[in-house]
């Protein structure tokens, strides 16, 4: 199909400055956890998205020094040459697609607490980060003011050598260009402190250098948050914002537009069950006054009518996007080919940014299993190889997150018949009633966000449901639950049991590892996660949560609850309620939420007993403290357990198998283990990516990017090295 016309501008071309963008597809800097020491990696995961129409991509935040290390999380890093070849592969794969590759140039300040490099950041002031635990940086005179901005103008030469077309010199997040503008960072009274114009001089300064350096070979950009969204006494859209937009319009070819600063980005890179589609518009759109430069912004915006409604506005000139571009690769070519329902929609569930948070992780998605996986397992989002045993029938039982990626890739890779049978009326599984969660009185936070429940999750089922429906080799069963002999005359020679898991009734819990008392699983008073989201059974006006999942089931209960009129206590033996959350940059929303909903929280306690219309809680570190509730209800939110008695029937008769000619069997997603939706999502997909490997139910090896002993970097280093260790006097 051809694309309808009324996206056309979308793909006009655009000039920043030197360089032409071949349309307004554009990647902005987002981490992958690859950094410059797995280029390959790297390399694929952003070429990737040059094959699917994106007209730019950039790095992630690029360390320029060594005073700039952000460990235990990656960033790349552009400090020597080695770095100069390992980012040039990016670069060189972008151009071969025609794509403009752009580096974002870092420097931390305090909010890199440098615990690889032990180096000592420095910054406008010497005041501890309010991210990181414990880092001070060291005051900048004006000699290190003047070496800090070379390291810029050496970073970029460097990043000119590399091939980069786009040189960030980057402040949004609060780094260090935006902490001498800001009068929260800067509390100097020099030139570079003060007034607007003080404030402003070494973003400037850094600017005019960098430009002066490359000349015409790059555009040059600059990543501002136009709001540090903390109000007054901060720099503010309609204040320092636009002023500092009109101060150095001359000295960029575009602008890179944002808000927030790090210690809760979570209000730029806004999950869906705060913020919806585009929701920095109302911070970037008083940009547009302000400069004569191209903008580019971003808000999870996956929907190609919001993206004309943006540049139309003037908004944007280019759509910006991490997130959607790393759960759809394509998103630009589906637009462009009129496959709009091919969209892999980004569900904003931050989980791909919780790896990177997390730390040293590489970056997963939900949605798209192949995110981070192109190089080392060479797997590609929209392109599969026909099975070597394509001509097997294939049964899969249980149409959860698991069951329906593993049908769906298994019909992809062109297995003769897939049938995908499921239990309940609705494919989809735990999503089904996961996407009922959280809470959508459509109320203000406190801060900014509106509480919006977990609805966009549905879009997991969704985008599959479109695609089985497209395959004519899979055909799916609904309300239909197999009992072990049914799937052995089922005729399907490989079984790929995917049944999930459900919430545990007694109590098990990761603390004790053992039953609490007087968890009756009877009991009508005892509720589960999942019999709050369908309803199915009759919840107290006095609510009692155990929440020992660690991540957003307990507070999304204790939202839906609350938000309905319930009194609601959420305890749980954890320092932090849903600790998960701050990973996926949702905790300080929660938390105000939950604040505004008068939910009550106990952390460090844990339930030791419980009854009907009573629960004993203690304190973890002293179990002798104890405290009573009285209450109608309690939710059990402990643990799940897999529903693998069918696999386990199924795989303990052999005999029957093999007579049923039944040839293979497998368990996947959380029927093998519980997991998050991403890993489940993970596992169906690469058991039917690997279904005619040798031994499908164990993982192929990928390729580990890593160092080889005998083949180092740095070797006149390390050999000067060694030879000062070999002549170093022995005490
Ligand atoms: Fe979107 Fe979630 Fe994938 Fe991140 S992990 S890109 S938020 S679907």
């Amino acid at each position: 199909m051809a694309r309808d016309p009324k996206y056309d501008i979308l793909f006009e071309p655009i000039k920043l400055g030197p360089k032409t963008l071949k349309n307004r597809f554009y990647q902005v800097p987002h981490c992958n956890g690859f950094g410059s020491e797995k280029p390959g990696t790297q390399a694929y995961n952003r070429q990737m998205k040059a094959e699917g129409g994106w007209g730019a991509m950039c790095t992630e935040y690029c360390s320029i020094s060594p005073e700039s290390d952000d460990t235990h999380r990656v960033s790349a890093r552009i400090w020597d040459d080695e770095d100069v070849r390992n980012l040039s592969v990016m670069c060189d794969m972008l151009h071969a697609q025609g794509a403009l590759a752009g580096v974002e140039l870092w420097y931390g300040g305090p909010h890199a607490p440098c615990n690889e490099t032990r180096h000592t950041p420095r910054a406008p002031s010497q005041v501890a980060s309010e991210f990181e635990l414990n880092s001070y940086p060291r005051y900048m005179d004006e000699d290190d003011i003047k070496i800090v901005q070379q390291y810029y103008v050496d970073a970029a030469l460097r990043s000119r050598d590399a091939g980069f077309d786009i040189i960030y010199v980057y402040g949004a997040h609060a780094y260090l260009p935006f902490q001498f503008l800001s009068p929260y960072y800067n509390k100097r009274t020099d030139k570079y402190g003060g007034s607007f114009e003080n404030r402003a001089r070494f973003w400037k300064e850094t600017l005019e250098k960098v430009r002066e350096a490359v000349g015409d070979d790059c555009a040059i950009t600059a990543r501002f948050s136009i709001d540090n969204i903390k109000g007054k006494g901060d720099v503010q859209v309609r204040e320092d914002g636009v002023r500092f937009l009109e101060h150095v319009d001359h000295l960029v070819d575009f602008w890179d537009l944002t808000v927030s600063g790090i210690v809760e980005w979570g209000q730029d890179a806004g999950p869906s069950r705060f913020f919806e589609e585009n929701h920095q518009k109302p911070y970037v759109m008083p940009a547009r006054e302000h400069t004569k430069k191209p903008i580019v912004g971003v808000g999870r915006i996956t929907n190609a009518d919001t993206m004309v409604e943006i540049i139309k506005s003037g908004q944007f000139d280019i759509i910006g996007a991490a997130r959607p571009s790393i759960a759809d690769p394509f998103l630009p070519k589906k637009i462009e080919e009129g496959r709009l329902d091919d969209i892999r929609e980004c569900i904003g569930c931050n989980v791909c940014i919780s790896r990177w948070e997390y730390g040293s992780a590489p970056l997963i998605c939900t949605q798209n299993a192949t995110a981070g996986e192109e190089y080392r397992r060479g797997w590609h989002p929209e392109k599969y190889h026909r099975a070597k045993n394509a001509d097997k029938g294939v049964l899969v039982v249980g149409a959860g997150p698991a069951g329906m990626e593993c049908a769906m890739v298994l019909g992809k890779r062109e297995m003769s018949a897939v049938h995908l049978v499921e239990a309940d009326a609705d494919i989809g599984g735990s999503v089904n009633w996961i996407s009922l969660l959280g809470h959508g009185d459509g109320k203000e936070n406190i801060f900014r966000g509106t509480a919006r429940g977990l609805g966009n999750w549905k879009h997991v089922v969704t985008y599959r449901t479109i695609q089985l429906n497209k395959l004519k080799n899979v055909e799916v069963h609904t309300s239909s639950r197999l009992s072990a002999q049914e799937v052995r005359e089922y005729g399907a020679e490989i079984v790929v049991i995917a049944t999930g898991c459900h919430w545990t009734r007694d109590g098990l819990n990761s603390l004790t590892h053992d039953k609490i008392e007087g968890a009756d699983p009877t009991a009508s008073w005892l509720v589960t996660p999942d019999e709050v989201a369908l309803g199915t059974k009759e919840v107290g006006h006095r609510v009692l949560i155990l929440e020992n999942e660690g991540y957003f089931m307990g507070v999304s209960i204790a939202q839906k609850l609350a938000g309905a009129g319930h009194d609601v206590t959420l305890v749980g033996p954890a320092a932090d309620i849903g600790a998960y959350m701050h990973y996926t940059l949702e905790a300080p929303m929660m938390a105000r939420d939950l604040s505004r909903l008068g939910v009550k929280i106990h952390t460090h306690t844990m339930v030791d007993r419980v009854g009907p219309g009573h629960v004993r809680v203690s304190d973890v570190w002293d179990p002798s403290k104890t405290k009573d509730f009285d209450v109608d209800t309690v939710v059990m939110c402990t643990a799940r357990i897999s529903n693998d008695e069918l696999y386990r029937e199924l795989k303990s008769d052999q005999a029957a198998l093999q007579s049923a000619g039944v040839e293979e069997l497998y368990v996947i997603g959380d029927a093998a283990a519980p997991r998050m939706i991403a890993d489940s999502i993970f596992d169906g997909h690469r058991l039917a990516r690997e279904i005619d490997s040798e031994n499908p139910a164990t993982p192929l090896p990928f390729i580990r990017e890593r160092r080889l002993w005998g083949n180092v970097t740095n070797q006149d280093y390390e050999k000067q090295l060694q030879a000062e260790r070999d002549s170093a006097p022995v005490p």
